[in-house]
């Protein structure tokens, strides 16, 4: 193998065979998990904390595991997105927020959109725009209430991101950029993209009353979405003082503890049930 004339050669070979054999057993196991239904879905508000109302749902999946119980997608989506199962759970996910999203308007709830996590895998699929396509007209949710969270390194390849997020524009849906200011961003192409949100990236928020660069680095995003017309979430938002200087930088969208963790559709219903205050 390649780890031939390296010292740590006998140290590291056994570990890595493990990992390959767990890897192998949670490939087949998530491969039943699809065929058992045993993935769920949990809804975080995003808040808009200028009109004290709940304006969109992410949608975050976690596996109930029959033993072990909920797994966070931490543990089984990079596995996922190896084997390339990802693309069916992502399509599950995507159904089964576009239905739920329709069943609380149909509940007479006031609309809000649904966010769902798209990974890189379905992003290259040549049948994505068809299959959203097919969800909509399925789940019969009015477009303008799905959107689609990408992330900046996505877009690498220009001339194909262009053409696919205008395909998807096209359908009626939105378009955010997850985890904002982590990675790969050209300011010109977020305008190119015709990308509707900005979320910034939970690392800047955690950060921001103690570290200036990073606070210098949440007030430029804000600024520079406004000047580009985008709409801006902060994500991770755990505590009154974040929003509150937040807000001061004219950032109203705020997801995080503070507000709500992500909730089973049952639990997020009595969200949406009870009337916010600011
Ligand atoms: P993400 O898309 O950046 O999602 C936000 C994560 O931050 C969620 O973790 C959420 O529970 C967590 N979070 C929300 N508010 C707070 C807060 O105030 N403080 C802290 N510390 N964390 C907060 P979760 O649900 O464990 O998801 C982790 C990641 O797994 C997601 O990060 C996303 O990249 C991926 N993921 C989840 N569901 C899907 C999916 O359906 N498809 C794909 N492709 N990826 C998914
Ligand atoms: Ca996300
Ligand atoms: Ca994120
Ligand atoms: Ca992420």
């Amino acid at each position: 193998a390649k780890e031939q004339g390296k010292n740590n050669y006998v140290v590291y070979k056994p570990t890595k065979d493990n990992r390959g054999i767990e890897h192998l057993t949670l490939e087949s196991s998530l491969r039943k998990a699809l065929q058992n239904e045993e993935f769920v879905v949990f809804y975080q508000p995003q808040f808009d904390s200028k009109t004290g109302t709940i304006i969109g749902a992410e949608a975050l999946v976690r596996w109930n595991h029959p033993i072990i119980g909920l797994i966070p997608p931490g543990k089984f989506i990079p596995i996922a997105e190896e084997t390339g199962l990802i693309v069916s759970i992502g399509d599950w996910v995507l159904r089964t927020a576009c239905g739920q999203n329709k069943k609380w308007q149909e509940q007479g709830f006031p609309p809000i959109k649904v966010a769902v996590n798209l990974s890189s895998r379905q992003f290259l699929k040549q049948d994505l725009v068809q299959n959203i396509e097919n969800v909509l007209f399925e789940s019969k949710l009015d477009p303008k209430y799905l959107e689609l969270e990408i992330t900046e390194s996505m877009t690498i390849n220009v001339n194909y991101a262009v053409e696919v997020l205008g395909r998807l524009k096209n359908l009626g849906i939105q378009i955010s950029i997850d985890d904002f200011g982590t990675g790969y961003s050209n300011l010109y192409y977020l305008k190119i993209f015709s990308i509707d949100t900005l979320k910034i990236d939970q690392s800047f928020i955690r950060d921001m009353m103690t570290d200036n660069n990073n606070a210098d680095i949440v007030a430029t995003i804000i600024s520079m979405a406004h000047t580009l017309g985008l709409d801006v979430i902060a994500e991770g938002v755990e505590t009154k003082e974040q929003m509150d200087f937040l807000n001061t930088l004219g950032c109203y969208g705020i997801q995080g503890y503070l507000f709500a963790p992500p909730l089973p559709a049952e639990k997020f219903e009595t969200l949406l049930r009870k009337p916010t205050t600011k």
